[in-house]
């Protein structure tokens, strides 16, 4: 009955990435944390003017408190994304 069989023009292309001398994986990963930080931290400044708008000083203080560690994080992964760049030298 059906003569079944069908065959596919094999056209598959295949893509392959050349690894980029500028950005490894480990760099963008790093790099990833360093914008996730960066935006928490933009996050916390627009609260802080808020807070401060609204005079509640109780919540302006705590968001400072915040803002602090979370400037110590971006400068910790900040350190790692440059200590890998030199050594990987990527
Ligand atoms: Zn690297």
């Amino acid at each position: 009955m059906g003569s079944g069989v069908q065959r596919k023009g094999g056209d598959v292309a295949t893509i392959k990435s050349m690894g980029s001398p500028q950005a490894c994986q480990r760099q963008q990963e790093l790099l990833a944390e360093v914008q996730r930080i960066l935006l928490k931290l933009s996050e916390l400044a627009r609260a802080e003017s808020k807070a401060m708008e609204s005079r509640s000083e109780n919540a302006w203080l705590e968001i400072d408190k915040q803002i602090e560690l979370t400037i110590g994080e971006k400068e910790r992964s900040m350190g790692a994304l440059k200590q890998h760049r030199d050594e990987h030298g990527c």
